[in-house]
């Protein structure tokens, strides 16, 4: 049995569907967004001593169907900016995707 942590798909033990790590990185999370650029984002995530490649899988996978970490990051951010900009409208994380999805792939 043993259930897969629903971020990095690694083993999360018989409780909760995130493993320890994931569960460090989401408070990670929360306490740095809104707060930092992407990159200070980035350091304050690897400075709970996770695996590189670990927190890159945590920031990419979209357990429930509303973006990645990373997307939803990239979003705030983003509205950020054009409310510092003075524009209007707000970026959301499926925007973020669609707009990564379409750039990504080729042309058949
Ligand atoms: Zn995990």
């Amino acid at each position: 049995m043993g259930k897969k942590c629903i971020y990095c798909r690694a083993r999360a033990g018989i409780f909760g569907r995130v493993c320890a790590d994931c569960k460090k990185l989401l408070g990670r999370v929360q306490d740095l967004r809104g707060k930092v650029s992407f990159g200070q984002f980035l350091d304050g995530l690897e400075q709970t001593g996770i695996d590189k490649e670990k927190i890159l899988r945590f920031l990419q996978a979209d357990p429930d169907g509303r973006g990645s970490i990373q997307d939803q990051v990239t979003a705030e951010m983003t509205t950020e900016l054009m409310q510092v900009m003075g524009m209007s409208g707000r970026q959301t994380a499926q925007e973020v995707k669609r707009i990564r999805d379409s750039v990504g792939k080729e042309p058949e």
